[in-house]
């Protein structure tokens, strides 16, 4: 009887591990922010768009070049 058990529970385990496989293979990282390469104001140096400061419609590199 104990093996009929333990087939069992040999079974449900497969079960469990085919069942338990991760369902986000699928995982698509929505990184799609189109950085653009924006021109500081005060230096000229060119940053991208995540990066840049805007501060009164314009674009800076840091904030000491926002602060000028
Ligand atoms: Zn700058």
């Amino acid at each position: 009887m104990l093996k009929w058990i333990l087939f069992a529970l040999c079974i449900v385990g497969i079960y469990f591990f085919f069942f338990k496989k991760p369902k986000t293979i699928h995982e698509k990282k929505e990184h799609k922010k189109d950085s653009i390469m924006l021109e500081c104001a005060t230096c000229g140096t060119y940053v991208s768009s995540d990066e840049a400061i805007i501060q009164d419609g314009k674009y800076y590199c840091s904030k000491e070049c926002a602060q000028c």
